[in-house]
């Protein structure tokens, strides 16, 4: 069925490095096989066939390659995909074709962006966001080839979602900071007045009227209609002088109950050094002693501003992108505090790689600042779960 697909202006941009790429995507991931690949390659004949099956393992849910050693096995010496080579890209598993490509298909509608984990995705982004261009939706009209990714029905509390997003992309670009602490205001009563409802209407058929009262421009005053277990608030309605900030003692839970593996190397050698600099120069101090250990972060934080001038206007793009391919996640859960505070969270510990990775260094080009995004997206979402503990 047709369905309005809304892209994001720097997808069409995009073009996969192939050999040139500095941190290739067929390292350190598992890749999932759909199941009309995997009953291909289970049916092709010769030595490629029965290479293809050496390394194919069925699991529970869904089929992988075998990655002994923590890389794709049909990753070449040449750095490019050998199934590619020997049968084009439509014989690769879908995972392989769609990275960097984000589809995610809402039913009602689709949105396209990339993923900031291939670097050439993450210059895209950075071009943009020096540029000062907002990253724009392209609206066409197209039959997705991709699933539906939600179990939510209810189109106003989509839309919603979609206006809230516009109004906080909106404010960003408008001066407000990425950790300001009327973002989480927001979200913190957006989710109140959802359970408010939920509970309100628990047995009866209320729900979306409550919605469309929400998404009407006659209904502001969001803290009112919250309390009043009415509609769901307007980030507009919010504003703060304060900023979210997090210390030694947060940031090292993130980073050890979360971001960081011993073997991260498998992934990223270049990430996995930046990590053991933390952990040399930071992460044991904040154990030991965490003043000199937050007196560090400031000087490292310092030391970034000063070769990065730039520095506030891209965390709040990147911040801004987070919003664009993250925000409608709520529409799944219902939790806007989880999904904000993550947002903010990712953005400030992105700080502190390109502080760590700056340190002994003269400036820092676009290249090595997408080199730094691309390897940090690939491991933060392993913070989540740490989140929960600060
Ligand atoms: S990470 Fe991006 S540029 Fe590199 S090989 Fe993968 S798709 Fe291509």
């Amino acid at each position: 069925m047709k369905r309005e697909i809304r892209r994001i202006s720097i997808f069409d941009e995009f073009q996969c490095a192939g050999q040139r790429c500095s941190i290739n995507c067929c390292q350190g991931w598992k890749i999932p096989i759909n199941h009309d690949v995997y009953m291909k390659y289970l049916h092709e004949k010769g030595l490629f066939g029965t290479k293809l099956r050496i390394f194919l393992k069925r699991g529970e849910q869904t089929a992988s390659f075998r990655s002994p050693f923590g890389r794709c096995p049909f990753w070449g010496n040449d750095r490019l995909c050998s199934i590619q080579k020997k049968h084009g890209e439509n014989y690769m598993p879908a995972v392989c074709v769609q990275f960097p490509r984000q589809l995610y298909n809402l039913s009602f509608f689709c949105e396209e962006t990339l993923y900031l984990a291939c670097p050439e995705a993450a210059k895209l982004f950075l071009a943009c966001a020096d540029s000062d261009k907002p990253f724009e939706y392209h609206i066409i009209e197209g039959v997705p080839e991709y699933e539906v990714n939600t179990t939510n029905d209810d189109k106003n509390f989509l839309d919603y979602l979609v206006k809230s997003r516009a109004e906080l992309t909106a404010m960003l670009r408008d001066g407000m900071n990425f950790d300001s602490m009327a973002i989480l205001d927001y979200g913190r009563e957006a989710q109140s007045a959802c359970l408010n409802m939920a509970t309100a209407d628990y047995g009866r058929d209320k729900q979306s009227a409550c919605f469309n009262m929400a998404v009407s421009d006659n209904v502001r005053g969001g803290q009112a209609a919250c309390r009043a277990g009415g509609g769901l608030p307007s980030p507009r309605d919010y504003s703060s002088e304060e900023c979210y900030t997090i210390g030694i003692e947060e940031i090292n839970k993130l980073f050890f109950e979360g971001f960081y593996h011993p073997n991260l190397s498998v992934i990223s050698n270049f990430l996995h050094k930046l990590c053991k600099k933390y952990i040399r120069e930071v992460g044991i101090l904040g154990r030991l002693n965490p003043g000199a250990a937050d007196k560090k972060l400031r000087a490292l934080q310092n030391g970034l501003y000063q070769k990065l001038p730039g520095l506030d206007k891209m965390l709040n793009r990147y911040f801004e992108y987070y919003l664009l391919t993250n925000f409608l996640d709520i529409y799944e859960d219902y939790s806007f505090t989880r999904c904000l505070r993550y947002g903010i969270v990712k953005t400030k510990m992105v700080m502190l790689f390109l502080a760590l990775y700056v340190e002994n260094k003269d400036s820092i080009e676009r290249e090595e600042i997408a080199k730094i995004i691309a390897v940090y997206e690939r491991r933060a979402p392993q913070m989540k779960d740490a989140l929960k503990k600060l």
